[in-house]
């Protein structure tokens, strides 16, 4: 097979049961990359939806041969796999990543390329006005909280998809081969000259956000985990002074008991302050959980996703 000549752009789209917003997509985003003049592709990777996005995408593949691409997986193995399926293959210099339900408007991707032309090897995306639940937000500032003050990670908005990224970065992402991860944030540690620019947000076109709670805080888990072990340190701190408190603590009782004899009500005390500190131990185990789960994902060295047929571009 001869090599393909590079292009100059991949748009990569991970698709999760989005049938209703895919249509809408197709029409708001090929005529603004048809009118930038540049050669490029669009890498949709099919997450293993359960609604009829994979026909969609099909017939949208036969429509435009030409630029599209559809990488389809066995089953659901997360957005964040579904983007790293797609740099794996990306051929173009310059790859943007957007999210199906149109949150990420298509027609700011020239406003990202400006920057990109510029020199800017990592462009994100920071949503103004964002249109997600209250409780989302809240989220993602208490996230952002966290992440400023234990990672190297500086972003205004980590959780915004619109982000342009060089072909150096996105090199580096597949080659530390992560498991668990949290790609613009990946993406920010390899960069050499990131920055930001605003960009506008809508609503989900169609359809409902595929995160639940429970996998908003996997998904958060991954990002502080896999960039800093503080929390284990953390955690040890404060069982050390746990531990030093309870000593005096001891020291205290002991000395009650030899001066003025047993207490009434003392033993409840004790109690609480036992409860406090298993639970304490509760969270340590569970802390050191989290990490050894992921150690031992990566050891395990199992594919990360299954890829059960791809549609190529064609000529
Ligand atoms: N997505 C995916 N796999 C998943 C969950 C989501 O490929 O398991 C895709 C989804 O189709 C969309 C993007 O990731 O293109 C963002 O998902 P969603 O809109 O549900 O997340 P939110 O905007 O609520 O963060
Ligand atoms: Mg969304």
């Amino acid at each position: 097979m001869s090599p393909t000549p590079p292009i100059n752009l991949s748009v990569v789209i991970p698709v999760y049961n989005e049938e209703g917003n895919l249509p809408t997509l197709f029409s708001r985003l090929y005529p603004v990359l048809d009118a930038l003049g540049r050669s490029y592709e669009i890498i949709f990777t099919n997450d293993g939806s359960a609604d009829r996005s994979c026909e969609l995408l099909a017939v949208q593949h036969a429509a435009r041969p030409d630029v599209t691409r559809v990488i389809e997986f066995n089953a659901n193995y997360g957005q964040h796999m579904a983007i790293m399926a797609a740099f794996e293959r990306v051929r173009g210099e310059v790859i943007i990543t957007l999210d199906a339900d149109l949150q990420n408007p298509p027609e700011e991707i020239p406003n990202l390329l400006l920057k990109t032309d510029a020199g800017y090897d990592c462009v994100g995306g920071a949503r103004q006005n964002r249109q997600d639940s209250a409780f989302r937000r809240y989220i993602s500032q208490l996230v952002n909280w966290v992440r400023r003050h234990m990672t190297d990670i500086q972003m205004t908005d980590q959780g915004c998809m619109l982000r342009a990224y060089s072909r150096t970065v996105v090199d580096g992402i597949i080659r530390s081969g992560a498991v668990n991860t949290f790609i613009p944030a990946l993406a920010y540690s390899l960069a050499q000259k990131p920055t930001e620019i605003p960009v506008a947000h809508e609503e989900r076109h169609a359809g409902t956000s595929n995160y639940s709670v429970y996998r908003l805080i996997r998904l958060n888990f991954d990002l502080i985990t896999y960039f800093t072990t503080a929390p284990l340190q953390i955690f040890t701190i404060f069982a050390m002074f746990c531990s030093g408190c309870s000593f005096l603590l001891v020291i205290v009782l002991g000395a009650r008991r030899l001066y003025f004899g047993p207490e009434e009500g003392g033993i409840f005390t004790l109690f609480g302050i036992l409860f406090f500190l298993i639970s304490v131990c509760m969270v340590g185990i569970g802390l050191i959980g989290e990490y050894m789960g992921r150690t031992y994902q990566v050891v395990r060295n199992r594919a990360r996703y299954h890829v059960s047929h791809i549609l190529e571009t064609a000529e």
